[in-house]
C-alpha cells in the first residue's frame, strides 16, 4: 500500500497551492465582507486552470483525472475559504457527477462543458421544511405528461440558490411511498415557475446563498429527467461522493486553522517564552495533527478505492463524519490557543470555526451517518421511523 502522492500529484497541489495564495486571500476577504458568491470571472478562471470538473470526463471539458486529483485540487483552494471554493466542490463532488454518472447523452452535453468553463454552477435541492434527515418524506411532485416533467413544491436550504444556474431537484415521481417514489429533475434556473424565497443568513458560509425554492408548474423537457422513480439509491451513490466533497473542505478548513496556528504558537510569547514552549499547547497541538493526519488517511481511502467509479456508503461516511467532528474540534483548539487573537475578527480563525460546523449538518448530519456507517457494518439499513 502505497500512501505518498504521485510525483504529478505533488506538482498539481504546488502550483494550486501557489495559485490560491497568492490570488485568492484579497478575494476570500471580500467576499467575506460583502457575503457575495465567486464573480464569473473567477469561476472562468478556474475553468480556463483545469480546476473545475477535474474528475469529469475529458469529453465534456473535464479534467479526466480521478477523484484523489480533485482532492488535491479542492483542498488548496478551501484553505484559503470554503466560499471561493464552492464552484469547485460543486463540478468535482456535487450533484453534476449525478449527471456525469446517470444522465442521458443530451443532458451531458447540455450542461457539463458550462461546468467545466465556469459558466454553469449545478446545486442540488433535496431538503424541504418538513424533510431533512428524513429525506424520504420529500414532497416536492415531478408529473411526467408525455415529453414534458411538469415539477410542483418547495425545497429549503439548497446552497446556492438563486445563484446557481442549474439545479438537481429531487422529487416524487410517482406514489410508491418512501424512497421507491423518488427520483431527480435538472431545472435551469430560468425555468418559467421557478422562484427563490429570501436569502437565508447562515452563522458562516458567508458567500454560499442559502434560500427556499418554490416551483410552481414548472415544466422541463422529458430528458431533463435524470433519475426516474425507483433511482433514489442511485442518487444516494453519487451523493457518496458528495460526502467525500464535504470531507475535503472540512479538512481544508482545518487544515488551514491548524498551520495558522502552529505558526502564532511559535511567535506569540507569554512568561516570556513561545506558548509552543508549554506543554499543555503541545498537548493540543499533537492532538489536532493526529486527528488532521487520520481524517486524510480516511478521505484518501475513499476516494482511492472509488478509482474513477463512486466510493461505498460505509467508507464515505466513516470519512465525513470523521473529519465533520474533526474541523470542529481543530478550529475550535486553535481559537481558544490564539486566546483573545482567536476571537476577534481581525484574525482568521473565527470565520473558519463558523465555516467548520456547517459541514456536520451539510450533507447529512453526523448522527445520521454514524447510523449509516453501523447500517454498512451490518449489511442493512435501520427503520428509523416510528411504527
Ligand atoms: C451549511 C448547510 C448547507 C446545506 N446545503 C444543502 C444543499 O445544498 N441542498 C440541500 O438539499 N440541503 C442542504 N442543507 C440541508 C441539510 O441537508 C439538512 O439541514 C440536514 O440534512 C439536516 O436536516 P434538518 O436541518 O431538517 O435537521 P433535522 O432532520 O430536523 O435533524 C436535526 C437533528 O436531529 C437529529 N436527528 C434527526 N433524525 C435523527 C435520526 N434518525 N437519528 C439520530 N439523530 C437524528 C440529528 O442530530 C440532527 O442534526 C444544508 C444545510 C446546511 C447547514
Amino acid at each position: 500500500m502505497d500512501f505518498t502522492l504521485t510525483p504529478e500529484q505533488v506538482a498539481l497541489q504546488e502550483s494550486v497551492r501557489k495559485f490560491a495564495q497568492r490570488e485568492l486571500p484579497d478575494i476570500a476577504r471580500a467576499i467575506e465582507e460583502s457575503d457575495e458568491p465567486v464573480s464569473l470571472e473567477l469561476r472562468k478562471r478556474y475553468g480556463e486552470l483545469g480546476y473545475l470538473g477535474v474528475n469529469l470526463d475529458s469529453r465534456y471539458g473535464g479534467g479526466g483525472l480521478s477523484h484523489l486529483d480533485a482532492v488535491i485540487v479542492l483542498e488548496e483552494i478551501a484553505k484559503i475559504s470554503i466560499a471561493v471554493a464552492f464552484p469547485i466542490f460543486e463540478s468535482c463532488f456535487g450533484p453534476c457527477l449525478a449527471i456525469s454518472h446517470f444522465g442521458n447523452e443530451q443532458l451531458k452535453d447540455s450542461i457539463l462543458p458550462g461546468v467545466c468553463s465556469g459558466e454553469i454552477v449545478v446545486a442540488v435541492s433535496m431538503s424541504e421544511p418538513a424533510a431533512g434527515s428524513a429525506l424520504t418524506d420529500l414532497t416536492t411532485r415531478a408529473v411526467i405528461d408525455g415529453n414534458t416533467v411538469t415539477v410542483n413544491g418547495n425545497k429549503r436550504w439548497c446552497s446556492g440558490a438563486g445563484h446557481s444556474e442549474t439545479y438537481v431537484v429531487y422529487c416524487r415521481l410517482s406514489d410508491a411511498p418512501g424512497a421507491k417514489g423518488i427520483g431527480a429533475v435538472v431545472i435551469p434556473r430560468e425555468a418559467a415557475g421557478l422562484s427563490f424565497g429570501r436569502r437565508e443568513k447562515h452563522m458562516g458560509f458567508r458567500g454560499v446563498t442559502s434560500a427556499d425554492m418554490h416551483f410552481d408548474n414548472v415544466q422541463v423537457p422529458i430528458e431533463n429527467l435524470l433519475v426516474p422513480a425507483g433511482g433514489f439509491s442511485k442518487l444516494m451513490d453519487a451523493f457518496d461522493l458528495e460526502r467525500c466533497g464535504n470531507t475535503t473542505m472540512s479538512l481544508a478548513v482545518a487544515q488551514s486553522a491548524f498551520d495558522y496556528v502552529l505558526a502564532y504558537t511559535q511567535e506569540r510569547e507569554q512568561f516570556g517564552k513561545q506558548l509552543v514552549d508549554f506543554q499543555a499547547v503541545q498537548i493540543h497541538l499533537a492532538e489536532m495533527k493526529m486527528k488532521l493526519e487520520a481524517a486524510r488517511l480516511l478521505l484518501y481511502r475513499a476516494v482511492v478505492n472509488a478509482a474513477q467509479g463512486l466510493p461505498s456508503v460505509g467508507e464515505s461516511s466513516i470519512a465525513k463524519c470523521f473529519a465533520n467532528e474533526t474541523v470542529r474540534e481543530v478550529t475550535g483548539k486553535a481559537m481558544q490557543l490564539m486566546g483573545g487573537y482567536g476571537y476577534s475578527t481581525e484574525y482568521p480563525i473565527e470565520q473558519k470555526l463558523r465555516d467548520a460546523w456547517g459541514w456536520g449538518i451539510a450533507g447529512g448530519a453526523i448522527d445520521i451517518q454514524k447510523v449509516n456507517i453501523t447500517s454498512a457494518l451490518v449489511g442493512r439499513r435501520f427503520n428509523q421511523r416510528a411504527k
